[in-house]
Protein backbone atom coordinates (compact mmCIF):
# COMPACT_ATOMS: atom_id res chain seq x y z
CA UNK A 1 0.00 0.00 0.00
CA UNK A 2 1.64 3.35 -0.72
CA UNK A 3 1.49 5.19 1.83
CA UNK A 4 -2.02 7.94 1.67
CA UNK A 5 -1.82 10.25 4.81
CA UNK A 6 -5.76 11.14 3.48
CA UNK A 7 -6.27 7.74 5.72
CA UNK A 8 -4.99 9.47 8.73
CA UNK A 9 -7.57 11.60 10.02
CA UNK A 10 -6.12 13.55 13.27
CA UNK A 11 -7.15 12.44 16.70
CA UNK A 12 -6.68 15.03 19.68
CA UNK A 13 -6.66 13.31 23.13
CA UNK A 14 -6.77 15.42 26.43
CA UNK A 15 -5.23 13.81 29.58
CA UNK A 16 -7.00 15.42 32.19
CA UNK A 17 -4.59 13.56 34.97
CA UNK A 18 -5.64 14.41 38.64
CA UNK A 19 -7.87 17.39 37.32
CA UNK A 20 -11.53 18.13 37.42
CA UNK A 21 -14.20 16.88 39.80
CA UNK A 22 -17.65 16.30 38.72
CA UNK A 23 -18.83 20.02 38.24
CA UNK A 24 -15.62 20.63 36.93
CA UNK A 25 -16.02 17.73 34.63
CA UNK A 26 -19.20 18.50 33.27
CA UNK A 27 -18.07 22.43 33.08
CA UNK A 28 -14.90 22.01 30.97
CA UNK A 29 -16.92 19.28 28.72
CA UNK A 30 -19.88 22.02 28.17
CA UNK A 31 -17.12 24.82 27.11
CA UNK A 32 -15.65 22.13 24.77
CA UNK A 33 -18.41 21.51 22.97
CA UNK A 34 -19.68 25.00 22.46
CA UNK A 35 -15.80 26.25 21.07
CA UNK A 36 -14.53 23.58 19.43
CA UNK A 37 -16.28 23.72 16.44
CA UNK A 38 -18.36 20.37 15.64
CA UNK A 39 -15.12 18.72 15.92
CA UNK A 40 -15.52 17.85 12.03
CA UNK A 41 -11.10 18.35 12.14
CA UNK A 42 -10.16 15.50 14.12
CA UNK A 43 -11.67 12.41 16.48
CA UNK A 44 -11.30 14.49 20.06
CA UNK A 45 -10.96 12.61 22.94
CA UNK A 46 -10.72 13.05 26.58
CA UNK A 47 -9.61 11.43 29.57
CA UNK A 48 -11.02 12.31 32.84
CA UNK A 49 -10.23 10.61 36.43
CA UNK A 50 -12.45 7.86 37.08
CA UNK A 51 -14.56 9.35 39.36
CA UNK A 52 -15.44 11.66 36.70
CA UNK A 53 -16.12 9.15 33.71
CA UNK A 54 -19.93 9.51 34.84
CA UNK A 55 -20.24 13.35 34.67
CA UNK A 56 -18.13 13.14 31.57
CA UNK A 57 -20.23 10.48 30.06
CA UNK A 58 -23.59 13.13 30.94
CA UNK A 59 -21.80 16.43 29.08
CA UNK A 60 -20.49 14.27 26.20
CA UNK A 61 -24.11 13.70 25.07
CA UNK A 62 -24.75 12.98 21.63
CA UNK A 63 -21.44 15.52 20.55
CA UNK A 64 -18.86 12.77 19.04
CA UNK A 65 -16.63 13.16 22.06
CA UNK A 66 -14.87 10.08 22.94
CA UNK A 67 -14.35 9.23 26.08
CA UNK A 68 -11.19 7.96 27.33
CA UNK A 69 -9.60 6.45 30.85
CA UNK A 70 -6.40 7.28 31.72
CA UNK A 71 -5.55 3.94 33.02
CA UNK A 72 -6.73 0.16 33.66
CA UNK A 73 -6.03 -2.82 35.10
CA UNK A 74 -5.47 -5.97 32.81
CA UNK A 75 -7.52 -8.29 34.91
CA UNK A 76 -11.05 -8.89 34.80
CA UNK A 77 -11.72 -9.29 38.30
CA UNK A 78 -10.36 -10.47 41.31
CA UNK A 79 -8.71 -9.14 44.31
CA UNK A 80 -6.94 -6.45 43.02
CA UNK A 81 -7.64 -3.38 45.29
CA UNK A 82 -7.99 -0.11 43.52
CA UNK A 83 -8.12 -1.38 40.08
CA UNK A 84 -10.53 -1.12 37.32
CA UNK A 85 -11.48 -3.73 34.89
CA UNK A 86 -11.63 -3.01 30.96
CA UNK A 87 -15.31 -4.45 30.45
CA UNK A 88 -15.82 -1.85 33.44
CA UNK A 89 -14.32 0.93 31.06
CA UNK A 90 -16.08 0.21 28.66
CA UNK A 91 -19.40 -0.53 30.34
CA UNK A 92 -18.67 3.03 32.08
CA UNK A 93 -19.05 4.65 27.50
CA UNK A 94 -15.24 4.39 27.26
CA UNK A 95 -14.09 3.41 24.60
CA UNK A 96 -10.32 4.46 24.23
CA UNK A 97 -7.73 3.88 26.98
CA UNK A 98 -4.38 5.43 27.96
CA UNK A 99 -2.10 2.71 28.60
CA UNK A 100 1.78 3.32 29.69
CA UNK A 101 1.96 7.03 30.25
CA UNK A 102 5.09 7.77 31.50
CA UNK A 103 3.63 8.98 34.58
CA UNK A 104 2.40 5.51 35.62
CA UNK A 105 6.17 4.51 34.89
CA UNK A 106 7.52 6.49 36.83
CA UNK A 107 5.68 6.48 40.00
CA UNK A 108 3.30 3.45 39.69
CA UNK A 109 6.12 0.75 38.62
CA UNK A 110 3.92 0.36 35.02
CA UNK A 111 6.37 -1.55 32.93
CA UNK A 112 6.66 -2.61 29.04
CA UNK A 113 5.54 -5.92 30.73
CA UNK A 114 1.94 -4.51 32.05
CA UNK A 115 1.51 -2.39 29.21
CA UNK A 116 1.54 -5.94 27.23
CA UNK A 117 -0.98 -7.44 29.37
CA UNK A 118 -3.03 -4.21 29.48
CA UNK A 119 -3.21 -3.92 25.75
CA UNK A 120 -4.01 -7.09 25.32
CA UNK A 121 -6.94 -7.03 28.28
CA UNK A 122 -7.94 -3.63 26.70
CA UNK A 123 -8.27 -4.76 23.06
CA UNK A 124 -10.33 -8.37 24.49
CA UNK A 125 -13.20 -5.48 25.90
CA UNK A 126 -13.24 -3.88 22.42
CA UNK A 127 -10.98 -0.61 23.99
CA UNK A 128 -9.06 1.36 21.73
CA UNK A 129 -5.77 1.45 23.78
CA UNK A 130 -3.50 4.71 23.02
CA UNK A 131 0.08 3.45 24.18
CA UNK A 132 2.64 6.11 25.33
CA UNK A 133 6.15 5.49 24.27
CA UNK A 134 9.17 7.96 25.06
CA UNK A 135 12.98 8.31 26.40
CA UNK A 136 14.34 10.98 29.05
CA UNK A 137 16.27 13.46 28.27
CA UNK A 138 19.57 11.36 29.78
CA UNK A 139 18.44 9.27 27.40
CA UNK A 140 18.29 11.27 24.37
CA UNK A 141 21.33 13.19 25.41
CA UNK A 142 22.96 9.88 25.25
CA UNK A 143 22.13 8.80 21.70
CA UNK A 144 19.58 6.31 22.95
CA UNK A 145 16.32 7.54 21.51
CA UNK A 146 15.27 4.67 18.97
CA UNK A 147 16.54 1.98 21.20
CA UNK A 148 14.49 2.81 23.91
CA UNK A 149 11.51 3.18 21.93
CA UNK A 150 12.22 0.02 19.93
CA UNK A 151 12.32 -1.71 23.49
CA UNK A 152 9.46 -0.05 24.56
CA UNK A 153 7.50 -1.04 21.64
CA UNK A 154 8.57 -4.81 21.09
CA UNK A 155 7.27 -5.21 25.13
CA UNK A 156 4.31 -3.68 24.28
CA UNK A 157 3.58 -4.96 21.24
CA UNK A 158 4.27 -8.80 22.31
CA UNK A 159 2.07 -11.50 20.81
CA UNK A 160 -0.38 -8.43 19.93
CA UNK A 161 -1.52 -9.34 16.04
CA UNK A 162 -3.09 -6.40 14.71
CA UNK A 163 -2.99 -2.67 14.64
CA UNK A 164 -6.84 -1.52 14.97
CA UNK A 165 -7.62 -0.98 17.85
CA UNK A 166 -4.16 0.90 18.24
CA UNK A 167 -2.66 4.45 19.22
CA UNK A 168 0.59 4.96 20.09
CA UNK A 169 1.82 8.24 21.91
CA UNK A 170 5.03 9.60 21.35
CA UNK A 171 5.85 11.37 24.24
CA UNK A 172 9.39 12.35 25.40
CA UNK A 173 9.45 12.13 29.06
CA UNK A 174 11.63 15.77 28.85
CA UNK A 175 8.51 17.68 27.26
CA UNK A 176 5.73 16.50 29.24
CA UNK A 177 4.16 19.43 31.87
CA UNK A 178 8.24 21.31 31.06
CA UNK A 179 6.81 23.73 28.66
CA UNK A 180 9.53 22.56 26.24
CA UNK A 181 8.57 20.51 23.57
CA UNK A 182 9.88 18.45 20.60
CA UNK A 183 11.21 20.10 17.68
CA UNK A 184 9.25 19.60 14.32
CA UNK A 185 12.11 17.53 13.42
CA UNK A 186 12.37 15.38 16.07
CA UNK A 187 9.23 14.70 17.00
CA UNK A 188 9.04 13.74 12.75
CA UNK A 189 12.27 11.25 13.73
CA UNK A 190 10.26 9.09 16.16
CA UNK A 191 7.35 9.26 14.43
CA UNK A 192 8.56 8.23 11.07
CA UNK A 193 10.93 5.37 13.08
CA UNK A 194 7.86 4.52 15.09
CA UNK A 195 5.75 3.83 11.65
CA UNK A 196 8.73 1.85 10.50
CA UNK A 197 9.28 -0.65 13.15
CA UNK A 198 5.02 -0.75 12.70
CA UNK A 199 5.26 -1.33 9.36
CA UNK A 200 8.26 -4.38 10.00
CA UNK A 201 5.93 -5.98 11.89
CA UNK A 202 2.50 -5.14 10.87
CA UNK A 203 3.06 -4.02 7.36
CA UNK A 204 0.85 -1.53 5.18
CA UNK A 205 -1.37 -1.94 8.08
CA UNK A 206 0.80 0.82 9.78
CA UNK A 207 0.01 3.10 6.73
CA UNK A 208 -3.06 3.38 9.03
CA UNK A 209 -1.64 3.94 12.52
CA UNK A 210 -2.43 7.16 14.13
CA UNK A 211 0.86 8.15 16.12
CA UNK A 212 0.36 11.04 18.84
CA UNK A 213 2.92 13.56 19.78
CA UNK A 214 2.57 14.22 23.05
CA UNK A 215 5.09 16.89 25.16
CA UNK A 216 4.07 20.19 25.71
CA UNK A 217 1.79 20.86 23.02
CA UNK A 218 -0.29 23.89 23.01
CA UNK A 219 -1.86 26.43 20.42
CA UNK A 220 1.37 28.36 19.66
CA UNK A 221 3.08 25.33 18.34
CA UNK A 222 0.32 22.78 17.28
CA UNK A 223 -0.09 23.99 13.86
CA UNK A 224 3.80 23.25 12.96
CA UNK A 225 3.94 19.98 15.16
CA UNK A 226 0.30 18.68 13.60
CA UNK A 227 1.75 19.37 9.98
CA UNK A 228 4.63 16.60 10.59
CA UNK A 229 3.94 13.62 7.48
CA UNK A 230 3.81 11.20 10.63
CA UNK A 231 1.93 13.23 13.47
CA UNK A 232 -1.42 12.18 13.76
CA UNK A 233 -2.30 14.15 16.28
CA UNK A 234 -1.78 15.46 19.81
CA UNK A 235 -2.22 14.06 23.31
CA UNK A 236 -2.41 16.64 25.60
CA UNK A 237 -2.01 17.26 29.21
CA UNK A 238 -2.14 20.88 30.18
CA UNK A 239 -3.69 22.68 27.38
CA UNK A 240 -6.36 20.52 27.66
CA UNK A 241 -7.90 21.89 31.01
CA UNK A 242 -8.14 25.03 29.26
CA UNK A 243 -11.20 24.97 26.91
CA UNK A 244 -9.87 27.89 24.20
CA UNK A 245 -6.54 26.54 24.39
CA UNK A 246 -7.94 22.68 23.79
CA UNK A 247 -10.34 23.45 20.81
CA UNK A 248 -7.29 25.80 19.47
CA UNK A 249 -5.71 22.83 19.01
CA UNK A 250 -8.56 21.12 17.48
CA UNK A 251 -9.01 23.62 15.01
CA UNK A 252 -5.45 23.51 13.94
CA UNK A 253 -5.73 19.91 12.62
CA UNK A 254 -6.98 18.88 9.54
C1 LIG B 1 0.78 14.29 28.90
O1 LIG B 1 0.74 14.19 30.11
O2 LIG B 1 0.42 13.33 28.21
C2 LIG B 1 1.25 15.54 28.33
C3 LIG B 1 1.63 15.54 27.09
O3 LIG B 1 1.29 16.64 29.17
P1 LIG B 1 1.63 18.16 28.73
O4 LIG B 1 0.84 18.44 27.49
O5 LIG B 1 1.18 18.98 29.90
O6 LIG B 1 3.09 18.21 28.50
Amino acid sequence: MVYNPVMRKKYIAGNWKLNNNQKQTSELIAKIIAQGGGFKNADVAVAPPFTSIHAAKQAIGSSGIILCAQNVHFEEKGAFTGEIAPSMLAEAACTAVIIGHSERRQYFGETDETVNKKIHASIKAGLTAIVCVGETLQEREGGKTNDVIHTQLSGAFKDVSDLSKIIIAYEPVWAIGTGKNATTQQAQDVHAFIRGLARQKYGASADGLRILYGGSMKPSNAAELLACPDVDGGLIGGASLIAEDFCAIIRLSS
